[in-house]
């Protein structure tokens, strides 16, 4: 087993990246764990035009890739590989890596993000891929001139249906109350576009479709009335999960599964694990509120191990 780590990252987002630039800098010689999607969920997005400093935008891959070159030029070392067990219960934590890796970290920052969600239909599970997506910014492509469906009503949703409506043919909006939850302005967007058709009280029973992927869905009103639509893109926006299934019985998280954190800090119920970035934010989720909360983490880390070294 190698030498223990004094600071091990866990996510590979805003937050994992700026955390690792935050501590090399502060020679903390960090070891940052990328996980499954390396760059994290902005990697799947088209081009970020809110992040300060990118005046012309940047896309997403773009501003990953020159966050990690940023973290390494200062001697972060970044590897491949999935955290799949660790026992916070004493320090040194015990981390494996990969099944197979035995780690040992004097302090772990967790930046490990948040997911999509999906509807958990077996038909939705059967099209992944096929026509089914949870991103709209990175499969709306596949879709040009085709008529495609978005579920939910929330920001994201509004976002993704107006993306997709300058792409395809028609957009169908599956909400399955009375109203939006979106703000106001993401509501009129959608409102002012005409190839889009909001369904409320609509919820999906059935994707459908045949081995070229999906060709439609059969969605429910909520007066028990079923119908078909036609589509070739179903488009999931109905939230995200906070990744945090390896620390649900040993950090305190909120009642959705996010890292609880103490005001205004990153520390967790347990000294030395520091959380940062999505997987402790249902709110903001933001490029920027990452990065900021992965420098906040990187600070306090610093200041844990300080005080353990006087
Ligand atoms: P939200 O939680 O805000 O919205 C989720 C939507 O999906 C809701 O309409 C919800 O319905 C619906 N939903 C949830 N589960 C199901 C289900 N099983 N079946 C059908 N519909 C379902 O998530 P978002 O990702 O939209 O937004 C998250 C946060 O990020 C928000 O704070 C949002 O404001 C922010 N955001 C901001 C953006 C911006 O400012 N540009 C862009 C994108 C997100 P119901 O309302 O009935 O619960």
């Amino acid at each position: 087993m190698e030498e223990t780590i004094k600071c091990l990252i866990i996510g590979s987002g805003p937050a994992g990246y700026t955390a690792a630039i935050y501590t090399s800098r502060a020679n903390l010689r960090p070891v940052l764990y990328e996980g499954i999607e390396p760059g994290g969920q902005l990697t799947t997005t088209t081009d970020v035009e809110n992040f300060p400093g990118y005046p012309d935008g940047v896309s997403g891959q773009q501003m990953m890739a020159d966050m990690r070159r940023q973290a390494e030029r200062f001697g972060a070392d970044i590897r491949i590989g999935t955290v799949t067990s660790a026992d916070l219960s004493s320090r040194p934590f015990h981390v494996v890596i990969d099944g197979t890796t035995q780690i040992k970290a004097e302090t772990l920052i967790i930046a490990t993000g948040a997911s999509a969600k999906y509807l958990g239909l077996p038909s939705e599970t059967k099209f992944r891929g096929m026509g089914v997506s949870a991103c709209a910014t990175c499969d709306g492509f596949f879709y040009r001139k085709k008529d495609v469906a978005v579920v939910g009503g929330g920001d994201t949703a509004c976002e993704e249906a107006t993306y997709l409506a300058s792409i395809c043919r028609k957009v169908y909006m599956i909400v399955r109350k009375p109203h939006l939850r979106a703000s106001k302005a993401m509501q009129e967007r959608v409102f002012n576009t005409t190839n889009i058709e909001v369904m409320f009280n609509h919820n999906t029973a059935e994707v459908l479709g045949d081995e070229s992927g999906v060709t439609g869905a059969l969605l429910r009103c909520n007066d028990g009335k079923e119908v078909k639509i036609d589509i070739a893109g179903f488009f999931l926006a109905i939230g995200h999960h906070p990744n945090t299934e390896l620390f649900a019985d040993q950090l305190t998280l909120d009642a959705e599964g996010y890292i609880k954190t103490e005001a205004g800090t990153s520390k967790t119920n347990i000294e030395g694990v520091f959380a940062a970035g999505d997987v402790r934010d249902p709110h903001y989720r933001q490029a920027i509120t990452a990065a900021a909360s992965g420098c906040i983490a990187a600070i306090d880390c610093e200041r844990f191990i300080l005080s353990r070294a006087e």
